[in-house]
């Protein structure tokens, strides 16, 4: 007998299809940019996390490009070997300085940070309280630290304290984890009043501020400088993929723990460095917000636009505090329906489903970022109004 040993690849893909959530993925003929070329069309781009409009800035390119040269393509090591080049140095130094922490580490991405700096901190004797729409790094983390995992009420410190009187004393250690900015909805998770919960009853606090890095607080400087908690919470998690433009994570916070980090963290002993193009480019994106708000500034100005008009469009926005703007339908095969119209209509905004968000509740995200122009959000507003009144959503 010939076993079909795929069978179970074809039944789950047939469902997912049936189920309207296969995903499509498209080509880019073009770099991130307020204007792309998808698929073969140049279209206006409401996908990308480039927040800040840097993905494609002349200072960050002109930075690799001089790093290629000096430095060459790769470092052909992990870092404890023979991969930290004084590159790699100079970036944290200026990280850790621009986000006012004692210490900072640059990881491959921020998913791989999150895969680092978990498990040094926590194991099998330990309890982890975790918010229950954090990102799937945060959760794969967790579960690679072998922690017990507690789950408390999204962004609902009462609940974390609850949780915490409830399971804290019968494990060794306690660590709080929480997005900062919850990226399918663009909420802000309340690390004031969770830090507070945290310290009361002894629990390390660790926030992953992926969408919140080159957004919130002053200049950019992220969910920390947002409340003011420099030195309260433990540890940040931040990525350079998003508002930074280029690629590549960090673990920033405390010396103690970021050095306990480098010892230990296996992305960081087991994974070759990230390059010296991404280095410098990170490095220049550093340099361009310490010089100027300019960036933040507009990218908010144009956040806030697009959602008021979008409301009085009459569409339901969600509650978003942030550039994010989740266009909520419910439906998967009406939310993908809806994104390929706006396509059809030039506007390129992909829908989102499960599992990235729960059933039921699946949307159109809009990422507003500084790239784009007044013109730009108009043009973009005029298609959604369109499309939504074709479909009867407004
Ligand atoms: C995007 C995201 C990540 C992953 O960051 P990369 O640098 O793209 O790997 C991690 N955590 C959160 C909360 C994110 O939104």
């Amino acid at each position: 007998m010939i076993h079909d040993k795929l069978a179970f690849i074809r039944a789950d893909m047939d469902s997912l299809r049936e189920s309207n959530l296969l995903i499509n993925i498209r080509t880019m003929g073009s770099p991130a940019d307020a204007w792309m070329e998808v698929d073969g069309r140049r279209v206006l781009n409401f996908c990308t996390n480039n927040y800040l409009g840097l993905a494609n800035h002349p200072r960050l390119k002109a930075a690799a490009k001089a790093a290629v040269d000096r430095w060459g393509v790769g470092p052909a090591a992990v870092r404890t070997i023979a991969g930290t080049q004084g590159l790699h140095l100079e970036l944290e130094r200026r990280l850790a300085a621009f986000k006012k922490v004692e210490d900072a580490l640059y990881m491959q991405s921020g998913f791989c940070a999150n895969q680092a700096a978990i498990p040094p901190l926590v194991g099998t004797e330990d309890v982890i309280f975790s918010d229950r729409l954090n990102h799937a790094s945060i959760i794969d983390g967790a579960r690679l630290s072998r922690a017990r995992i507690i789950v408390y009420e999204h962004c609902d410190p009462a609940d974390a304290e609850t949780k915490i009187r409830e399971h804290l004393s019968q494990y060794r250690r306690g660590l709080l984890i929480t997005d900062g900015v919850f990226s399918m909805d663009g909420d802000i998770a309340p690390l004031d009043r969770l830090t507070e919960v945290a310290e009361r009853h002894g629990v390390l606090t660790m926030v992953d501020d992926a969408h919140g890095e080159g957004v919130l607080g002053h200049g950019g400087r992220g969910i920390v400088d947002h409340f003011g908690l420099h030195g309260v919470c433990d540890v940040e998690i931040g990525t350079l993929s998003k508002a930074f433009g280029v690629v590549g994570g960090v673990i920033a916070g405390k010396k103690a723990i970021v050095d306990y980090i480098r010892q230990k963290a296996r992305p960081f002993l087991f994974s070759s460095a990230v390059t010296p193009a991404d280095t410098a480019a990170c490095l220049a994106a550093v340099d361009l917000l310490e010089e100027s708000e300019a960036l933040v500034d507009r990218l908010w100005d144009n956040a806030r636009y697009f959602s008021a008009e979008m409301k009085r469009l009459g569409f339901d926005t969600g509650h978003s505090q942030t550039p994010i703007v989740p266009v909520m339908l419910g439906d998967a095969g009406l939310a993908k329906q809806f994104s390929r119209e706006l396509f059809e209509a030039g506007v390129f905004a992909v829908a989102i489903g499960f599992p990235t968000v729960p059933h039921g509740l699946a949307r159109i995200r809009v990422m507003n970022t500084a790239a784009h122009s007044r013109d730009d959000l108009d043009q973009g507003l005029t298609a959604f109004e369109q499309v939504g009144r074709k479909l009867g959503v407004i």
